[in-house]
This record gives C-alpha cells, structure tokens and sequence, in this order.
C-alpha cells in the first residue's frame, strides 16, 4: 500500500484518528494520535516529536525528532472508541536533517536486512509468543495469580481466556496478521499464540500489534496479559522461540535436498554463528532481571549452548519439516525483549557464521538437564549467562552487537540495563525475607 492508498482508505472508512506508532529501547509502543487531516503532511515532511521523553532517545539539547509513517503498515483499529474510528501506521524515525535516526530499533533491524540482501539472502522469522493471563483487583491492578490449573493444548471451554484468545485472533486478521495457532501452555494461566512468519521487520512489527492487541482485549475482560518472562516461581516461564530461516532466489537455503539429513551448508554455518555469538546477544534476547530466573535447568528454557535436531533443553532446534519449512529454532529469547533489536543481532550472528564459515560443534540428542557436568565440560557445552549481570558483561565486549545496535543504543541500553541490575540487587526480596528473618 502506497501513501495515496492509505489516504484514499481513510476517507472511504470515515476514520477520524490516526496513531503514529514506534518502539523504545525496551521495545514499548509508543504513539501520538493525529486527526487525519494531518496524515497528508505527515506522509510528506514527517510529524515532529520531542525525542528527549522516549526512553533511550535523545538528550534534551537535541530532542527534535520527526515520525515518518510507513504506509505498508496501514490498519484499521480493531476497536473504537465511543464510535469514533482509529487506524494506525508504524513510523520510522528521522531526525532534523532528513536522515535515519541510529538509534531507532526498526532502522537497526532494516540495516541488518540490507546487510543479508547484500549477501544474497532474505530472512524470515515466526515468534512464538507465549504469555501468561493473571487477573485484576478490585481497583484493576493486576494481580500475581494464576487463573486455571490448566496444561498443554488444554481445552478449557468455560473458560474467558479462551474467547479472549478466540477475540484477539480475529482481530488480528482484520489488521492482516493470520493467527496459526493459539492455545493453553504448559504451565497454569499460561497460553501462546502463533501468527505466520514473514520477512524480518514485518514479523518485529507483527509481534509488537499482537501484544497491543491481547493487552487490549484482556481489559475488556478484567484481566491482564503480561510479558513478563517467569512470574511464578516453579512453573514454566515464557519463552519466545524464534523461528529463522533464509531464501535466496526464492529457495529455502537452509535446504539442500542432496544432503543426508536435508540441511544445507548454510544452515550449518548459521547455527555456528549463533553459537559462537550466543553470549554476547543474551542480553538483548533476554533484557530483564527476571528473564534469568526463566534460563534454568527443568522448565523447557534453554541453558546450555548447544543444538540438536530434535530434543527441546537444547538452545537451537532444527524442526523436522524440510523443503520450503526448513529452519531453525532459537530458544532462548523471551518475550520482554525488543523484537526488533533481537531479531537484528539473532540474524546478524547467523550472517557472521555464514560469512565466517563457522562451523557449529556436533548436535546433542540427549536430554541436556540431565547431563552430568564432567560430561558436558568434556564436551564442552557452554552455559547461557546466568544473570543480566553476566550477560550485560558478555555484550560490552561484543563488536558484533555494538555493530548491530549502533553506538547509541549500545551505550544506551547498557546504561539502562546496569541501572536496572543494580536497583535489583539493592533491593531485599521475599526470598530474603523468609530466609534470613529468623537470623
Ligand atoms: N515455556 C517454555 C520456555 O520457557 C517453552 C515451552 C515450549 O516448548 O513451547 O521456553
Ligand atoms: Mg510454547
Ligand atoms: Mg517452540
């Protein structure tokens, strides 16, 4: 859809406001509505905002910003409000002087996309996005609480949550995302959805409207769908395995049907990029304190480096399907990561493998959690960093991620994320509490 599309759309609709939407460092939506008298001049000079309020934007000196709407992100809101209809566009930053802000994650991932066109590759990504749906108070607060005792692909018919699932996948077709799949997760009140891959900075934009959209549709039930990687002590925490593949000249190039196990040569070096650069990106895949309680050994997380062709306590999977479906799968990002950032530093190490022809140590097929450490120091598996600590450590000597971020949001989100670990580690938790108390 071109500019002249979407305004010609608006006016057929009757839509009154448009949302001008882009994402933080953290990955948040962000948005300004405008009447859609606006939406001219914004196609066409931009509309100016005040970049100093957005979490890891600008200094104050320099705050002038302009939102630049993408018309191929053009879609009627699912909802109004008191009848008045909105639609909303997904926005590139630029700044004053006409050019690309660096520090705007969509452009980060856009100039990965361009490094792997450049190579001859277009690549591909599906999330699966898992959450959990916890229940509000009486003043609408969310409450830590589960709502069900429910399991893997449970079907609970009663149950709110699931015409709340049922409502958003609706919802999301009438703004062009098919949902594949939805359904009850492993753990209690835990559930994911699955809507089809497409190409990189689609599927990041994809991933941040179906977020908006179950938050959304969770109010009108009472409840709350959170993001947050392990909130509950025992259970399984959420992951957001990613699916990656590459095409090149419209064939899948992780296939290659003469080899035994129909994986390509570039397959193999991708996952050996992700390999050798998996330390480094955690901090981004897995932004929060608590993403780490996730990364632990038992709950279907990924701990070790390692892949296998089949068996899930391995970081990277190589999902059965062959063909045009071959691909592999991620493990260990969660979904309180910015999609867009960690879509750009999971493709940019697979990119380094191929061009480096990284080849990846053996696959595993056995259960890893179960694995004695002898044997895994004997054949050298390596861990996931342990705490955001750790992995903030990993990335500040990364030139693959500062490359990838660019200056300014590498500085910038290490200098958010060191805040955020030490106001962690100030901080006294329950654990501590029923621990030491009695001391
Ligand atoms: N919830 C698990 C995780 O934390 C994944 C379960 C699954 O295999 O889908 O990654
Ligand atoms: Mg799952
Ligand atoms: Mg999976």
């Amino acid at each position: 859809m071109k500019a002249e599309d979407v305004l010609k759309l608006v006016e057929e609709e009757s839509i009154q406001f448009v949302r001008l939407q882009f994402s933080d460092i953290n990955g948040n939506v962000k948005n300004v509505e405008i009447p859609t008298q606006e939406l001219p001049r914004a196609f066409e000079r931009g509309i100016m905002f005040d970049g100093s309020s957005i979490e890891g934007f600008v200094r104050i000196e320099e705050s002038d910003m302009y939102l630049r709407p993408d018309p191929e992100t053009f879609a009627i809101l699912p909802w109004t409000t008191d009848g008045i209809k909105s639609a909303r566009l997904i926005c590139d930053v630029y700044k004053p002087d006409g050019t690309p802000f660096e520090g705007d994650p969509r452009y980060r991932l856009k100039l990965v996309v361009e490094k792997a066109k450049k190579m001859g590759f277009v690549p591909y990504a599906g999330p699966e996005l898992e959450f959990f749906v916890v229940p509000r108070d009486s003043k609408g607060f969310p409450v830590a609480e589960t709502l069900d005792r429910g399991s893997y692909f449970d079907l609970l018919p009663l149950n709110q949550v699931e015409s709340l699932r049922s409502e958003a996948a609706v919802a999301l077709r009438t703004m062009g995302i098919d949902v594949e799949a939805s359904h009850h997760e492993g753990a209690p009140s835990q559930h994911e959805v699955d809507f089809r891959y497409d190409e990189l900075v689609r599927t990041a934009d994809n991933t941040q409207t179906v977020k908006l959209v179950l938050k959304t549709i969770a109010i009108k039930y009472n409840l709350h769908v959170t993001f947050m990687p392990k909130p509950f002590f025992g259970i399984n925490g959420s992951g957001m395995h990613t699916h990656l593949s590459l095409f090149r000249d419209g064939e899948n190039a992780f296939h290659d049907p003469s080899a035994s196990d129909g994986l390509s040569k570039t397959l193999y070096y991708f996952v050996g990029g992700l390999i050798a650069h998996a330390k480094e990106i955690t901090a981004i895949t897995n932004p929060t304190v608590n993403s780490y309680k996730r990364l632990v050994p038992g709950y279907e997380a990924p701990v070790n480096i390692a892949w296998s062709k089949a068996n899930r306590s391995a970081l990277i999977r190589v999902p059965a399907a062959r063909g045009k479906s071959t691909r592999i799968e991620y493990r260990a990002p969660d979904p309180s990561c910015n999609t867009y950032l960690a879509l750009a530093v999971m493709v940019a190490a697979g990119l380094d493998g191929i061009e480096k022809r990284t080849d990846p140590p053996l696959p595993i097929e056995e259960n890893i959690y179960t694995m004695s450490d002898e044997k895994k120091a004997q054949i050298k598996i390596e861990s996931l960093p342990g705490s955001l600590k750790d992995a903030l450590e990993e990335m500040k000597n990364s030139t693959l991620v500062k490359e990838v971020l660019g200056e300014h949001i590498f500085r910038k989100f290490l200098e958010l994320k060191r805040r955020e670990w030490r106001e962690f580690s100030i901080s006294v938790t329950d654990w501590e509490i029923r621990r030491y108390l009695n001391v």
